[in-house]
């Protein structure tokens, strides 16, 4: 099984443990954001994916995310 954004192999979320990194900073920053902010999921994804200061780990996660719509995963944590 490979990693979703990359040809790594993939283990926990079909993520390689680099991305899968950069995807549980992604929800956990999300609850600050959200309070903070009050953006949506998809909302903050754009930001993650458009902002210069993000890694490239998080931006591949992001962009992965909004085409993917996997809007559920956020309740699953
Ligand atoms: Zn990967």
């Amino acid at each position: 099984m490979k990693c979703k954004t990359c040809p790594r192999e993939a283990g926990k979320r079909d993520f390689c443990l680099l991305h899968l990194k950069a995807y549980e900073n992604i929800v956990k920053k999300y609850d600050f954001w959200r309070k903070a902010l009050k953006i949506s999921w998809k909302e903050y994804l754009s930001e993650i994916e458009q902002n210069s200061l993000t890694g490239e780990w998080a931006k591949e996660v992001a962009s992965y995310l909004i085409n993917n719509e996997e809007i559920r995963i956020v309740k699953e944590i």
